[in-house]
């Protein structure tokens, strides 16, 4: 391998974020438990949250006017104002979140940030994942960062233009086998997969993937054996 730069996934990579999801999501349900069993407003959440994606992207913003949306829909418009108030604080609690960095993250990032051009390219809202970087007090190993709306094959092209190298000298690590490999081996790059213990029922997929070019690890620190 003639890697250049190593791009980093965020949420479930770098630190801990879908666990939030999903508990702000089953305080959800309790408080529509009236209206409707947990399964299902979890299936007309995540309904509602797909095809809202388009509109709001992803991120936390959106992930609350999704369980409005739905609370609305589930009780045919008659929650009260203090449930509204309740999903809005469930939002707040979520962005005011602490940080925590997952195990081996800064050993990997202390190991190859002199060897290589070291980037993170995540998608999700802007202002929170600048501020959810911020707070992990990773940002001085990265050179760059990628905010990005959809993690597709134009998109991670761009990076690449953008960083101004060939698609075989860059490597990308993620826990989505979907948003962080499948399109990074599509144009020609390398991908290294970090499993993590939840994934998000949007970034799961059933394929399994064989290619020279991807790698999957169960710890990160793993990926200092292959580099
Ligand atoms: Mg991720």
């Amino acid at each position: 391998m003639n890697i250049k730069v190593i791009a980093f996934d965020a949420d479930d990579t770098l630190w801990v974020n879908e666990p939030y999801f999903r508990a702000s999501e089953e305080r959800f349900c309790e408080l529509l438990g009236e209206y409707a069993s947990q399964h299902e407003l979890e299936r007309e959440l995540f309904k509602i949250e797909i095809e809202n994606l388009a509109l709001y992207g992803y991120g936390i913003k959106g992930f609350v006017l999704s369980m409005i949306e739905t609370a609305l829909k589930v009780s045919g418009n008659t929650i009260t104002p203090d449930i509204i108030e309740k999903i809005t604080d469930l939002g707040k609690q979520m962005l005011n979140q602490p940080i925590e960095i997952l195990d081996g993250v800064e050993q990997v990032l202390q190991a190859v940030k002199d060897k290589y051009r070291v980037v993170v390219a995540t998608k999700g809202d802007l202002l929170d994942q600048e501020r959810k970087l911020k707070r992990s007090g990773l940002g001085d190993y990265f050179h760059h960062i990628e905010i990005m709306s959809e993690k597709d094959d134009a998109n991670y092209l761009k990076l690449l233009k953008h960083l101004d190298i060939k698609p075989e000298e860059f490597l990308m690590i993620g826990n989505s086998l979907k948003s962080d490999i499948l399109p990074v081996l599509n144009i020609g790059g390398h991908g290294v997969h970090v499993p993590y213990h939840i994934t998000w029922a949007h970034e799961q997929i059933e394929d399994s993937i064989d290619n020279e070019r991807f790698r999957s690890v169960e710890r990160i620190t793993e990926i200092l054996n292959y580099l």
